[in-house]
């Protein structure tokens, strides 16, 4: 195992720490080769296929959104991202970009639950968990105007799946696959500076953050993709 491929699977190692810590029963992690089941989570998608996944989380910069993230979205209307914004700023976002998260959909791209406040949930209970869960699937359907949206995939804010018979029982009620990732390009290339993206593999689910380092990052990942042929597709055509 080469340091890059060990680094990489280090990162993922580190996610099912956390995710193995519980004391209660857990959701399984899918193969890569299963379709996403509702309560379960998934870390990666199918290494058969030329494709993977960017997830962008938190939504915290309007700056970052309105000048880096939307822009370069509208000059690759090929690259499909999927969206786990914090509850609480999706109103915020939608007032000082009216349409956000419509325009989002139409364009093809996923939009999933990241909690309401970014609390640690590892430890909340399936009750505390669905009220999180069910004020975020209101707040983001009212800023949809659509009643009847639900979210199809969510993340645990820092992946802490540590109650996981929480996770499984509420994401099978509530129709949510919960994921985890593959790969941090924005944090490798600091560890791996000169030849992080070679780490790129199919099946991936990269981890970006709406930040002004992890748009620069976003752009030459999307770039070496490109370069590669390697589709950048929603979760949902990922995993399902
Ligand atoms: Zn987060």
């Amino acid at each position: 195992m080469n340091r890059r491929i060990f680094l990489k699977v280090a990162i993922i190692n580190t996610a099912a720490l956390a995710v193995n810590a519980a004391v209660f029963p857990l959701p399984r992690i899918l193969h890569a080769e299963e379709s996403s089941t509702a309560g379960h989570i998934v870390n990666c998608g199918s290494c058969q296929e030329p494709r993977l996944s960017i997830t962008i989380d938190d939504f915290n910069s309007l700056w970052v959104l309105k000048r880096q993230l939307l822009p370069f979205l509208k000059k690759h209307p090929e690259v499909k991202i999927s969206a786990f914004p914090i509850g609480v700023n999706i109103p915020y976002l939608e007032e000082q970009i009216p349409g956000l998260w419509n325009d989002l959909l139409e364009a093809g791209h996923e939009i999933g639950y990241h909690s309401m406040y970014h609390a640690d949930l590892s430890r909340a209970s399936a009750e505390q968990l669905r009220s999180d869960l069910g004020k975020f699937n209101h707040t983001l359907a009212a800023a949809l105007g659509d009643r009847n949206f639900r979210v199809r995939f969510g993340r645990a804010p820092y992946g802490g799946y540590g109650n996981g018979e929480a996770f499984l029982q509420v994401g099978e009620e509530m129709g949510v696959t919960w994921l985890l990732w593959s790969t941090v390009p924005a944090v490798m290339v600091k560890t791996i500076p000169l030849d992080h993206l070679a780490a790129i593999s199919n099946g991936d689910i990269a981890l970006f953050h709406v930040t002004g380092t992890d748009m620069y990052w976003l752009e030459k990942y999307v770039q070496e993709c490109a370069k590669r042929e390697i589709e950048m597709v929603s979760i949902a055509d990922l995993v399902t």
